[in-house]
């Protein structure tokens, strides 16, 4: 991954964007897309669409959700304490002495979440994990006035580390998950830019993944594809703990995930695998029995049907303030899926068993 396409994932994710308040991050998305797109489009529910004109009629529809888990304020109280409740998956746990960033009205106001210190911390509550109710955040404010002149309710929030690189193209950042989707799909649109294609290609940065795939519905219902492909990140399994015997091996830097099972077109599976041949990058498979809580089945099941498939980077640590993915999947990932879009066509059966 070159530098210009480093400093452009770095904007992604230290761009904030929980569900419902992705624009930031969006923003992001549609200056670095609109060089290399026929057209770009931000629909009413806030999915940017980038589109590219093919020779053929075939629609395919590539989407990375632009969404990252947050906080939102739900109370303030009469001492200038916040009080809030989760955007999406979050960890409890893993939220005392943690900074956090708020956005009231476009400004940043910084804060860090409070918790009793641990020699103050009672026998039973050092053995109970921290609950929502026990947590607050702290802006430095007297009290409940001055809290209210730099933020309100329903003002979002998210973790404050952004990217940082721990060796090699190893990095460590909040909401790799999903920026790491949204980069793939504006490096297929980048890399196809000046080439004639047979299919149409739509590169979509989606809205509300974390709150139950809302944005690849609408977005899948609009642009009509016959085969959609989702991009998100899945859980390496390469660290501390983890199960290979239920999980499987699932690697940091050994390429891309492809998923097969009932929610991916068997068609989609076997292409995607001679993609990744073709253009000589490293991928791995990943055994998805059951309908994949990615946006790989909301496409599925738009409309009459649509020929899905989800292809993910190994992330470590999921859903915490610091992720840690390899830079360089993303980057196979790109090249697998442009060398996708470069094979298919109306011609290409994606009906199985026919
Ligand atoms: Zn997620």
């Amino acid at each position: 991954m070159d530098k210009v396409m480093k400093k452009f994932f770095t904007e992604l994710v230290e761009a904030p964007s929980p569900s419902g308040f992705e624009q930031p991050a969006q923003e992001v998305y549609r200056k670095f897309i609109a060089r290399y797109a026929d057209e770009v489009n931000t629909d009413v529910h806030g999915n940017v669409i980038a589109y590219k004109k093919g020779k053929g009629d075939l629609r395919l529809m590539i989407v990375g959700h632009a969404d990252e888990i947050g906080l939102m304020i739900s109370y303030i109280d009469d001492n200038g304490f916040i009080h809030f409740t989760p955007i999406g998956g979050v960890d409890i746990a893993l939220l005392p002495g943690s900074r956090v960033n708020i956005y009231h009205e476009g400004e940043l106001v910084r804060g860090v979440i409070g918790r009793k210190a641990i020699h103050l911390l009672k026998p039973e509550e050092r053995k109970d994990a921290p609950k929502l109710e026990s947590l607050w955040i702290d802006i430095g404010a007297a009290d409940r006035k001055e809290a209210e002149k730099r933020v309100g309710i329903g003002d979002p929030i998210t973790f404050s580390p952004g990217l940082e690189y721990l060796q090699g193209d190893i990095i460590t950042s909040k909401a790799t998950d999903n920026k790491a989707g949204v980069y793939v799909v504006a490096a297929v649109m980048k890399e196809l830019s000046k080439e004639n294609i047979d299919c149409n290609l739509y590169s979509v940065a989606a809205v509300q993944e974390e709150v139950g795939l809302r944005g690849a519905r609408t977005s899948a219902f609009g642009i009509d594809p016959h085969v959609g492909i989702a991009l998100d990140v899945t859980h390496a399994t390469d660290f501390p703990g983890m199960d290979k015997n239920t999980l499987g091996d699932i690697r940091l830097g050994k390429g891309p995930v492809i998923s097969v099972g009932c929610n991916i077109n068997p068609m989609v599976f076997k292409l995607l695998k001679k993609a990744g041949d073709t253009a000589k990058v490293k991928y791995q498979i990943e055994a998805a029995p059951r309908a994949t809580g990615t946006d790989a089945n909301a496409l599925q099941v738009n409309r009459a049907g649509v020929a899905a498939g989800l292809i993910s980077i190994p992330n470590r640590y999921m859903h915490t303030q610091n992720e840690v993915i390899h830079l360089e999947d993303l980057a196979s990932a790109a090249k697998m899926l442009a060398e996708f879009a470069r094979m298919i066509s109306v011609d290409t059966n994606f009906i199985p068993g026919v």
